[in-house]
């Protein structure tokens, strides 16, 4: 493996409920310090990726059948979720899953729970204020009072909490107006540069995802059509017509 090389998905496939084949043979790879985007329409596989490599697919009724996946060079899909949270690796789900009930700074700290150390915690919830300061502002807010774009960075901020090297950020632009889409995109770019933080992005809005991203791959029905540096796709004549025009 090249010595930079993060996660490598090689040939996977996916089947839910021991009959439906959604992934066939998906390849992939983010290299250390990259923003990779998973590109595509509805239903194409884009969240059953992720989940495959998080290990979050026990819980649809999903497997994975074939290929592998690996992380730093070591296979990792029979580590449960939260081993690896603990080897840095953390998914945020589609849809902000925030605890409605909890106010912002509680469900940011419900995040630290991979970590022990008090005086750590307090650090890494300084760290993420400074990168969402709207989270700061709103940290004593119940999460189902506040927006779309605070609960968005409010799961962001909360993944942030285990101190990862990769987050697997799942459609972060859904239902969120346009200058807040590019709000949250600007926090990951700069958590990226500076944190050195690592993202693989599940994103519909294909036109945002590639001005943002280094490199993309494009899912359609399960199996990638198309990959390429951010810049090159964006440019490339078929995504422009069949997905740049749908976002
Ligand atoms: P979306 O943007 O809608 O999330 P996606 O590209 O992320 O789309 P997936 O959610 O990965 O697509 O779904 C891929 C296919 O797998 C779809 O046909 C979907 O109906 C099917 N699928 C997803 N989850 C399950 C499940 N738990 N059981 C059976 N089929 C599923």
């Amino acid at each position: 493996n090249a010595p930079n090389l993060l996660l490598n998905v090689n040939g996977i496939e996916v089947i839910y409920n021991h009959v439906a084949l959604v992934l066939k043979g998906v390849s992939l790879q983010v290299p250390e310090g990259g923003i990779v985007a998973i590109l595509g329409g509805n239903g194409a596989g884009k969240t059953t990726t992720l989940r495959a490599i998080s290990n979050l697919l026990k819980g649809e009724r999903g497997e994975v059948t074939k290929g592998m996946i690996e992380y730093r060079g070591e296979r990792v899909e029979a580590l449960s979720p939260s081993d690896l949270v603990r080897r840095g690796v953390v998914q945020v789900m589609e849809g902000r899953h925030c605890f409605a009930h909890l106010t912002i700074e509680e469900n940011l700290l419900a995040g630290a729970y991979t970590r022990g150390d008090k005086g750590e915690i307090a650090a890494n919830l300084d760290k993420v204020y400074t990168y969402f300061p709207r989270l700061k502002t709103r940290r004593t807010s119940q999460a189902a009072y506040t927006s779309g774009g605070e609960q968005q960075m409010c799961a962001i901020g909360r993944a942030l909490m285990s101190n990862p090297n990769m987050v697997l950020l799942d459609e972060p632009s859904m239902g969120l107006a346009p200058q807040i889409v590019e709000e949250v995109f600007e926090i990951v770019k700069d958590l990226n540069a500076k944190e050195k933080v690592s993202f693989l992005l599940a994103e519909q809005n294909t036109m945002v995802a590639l001005r943002y991203a280094d490199f993309g791959y494009i899912v359609e029905n399960g199996r990638i059509v198309m990959e390429g540096a951010a810049q090159d796709l964006a440019t490339n004549e078929d995504v422009k017509e069949f997905y740049l025009g749908l976002s």
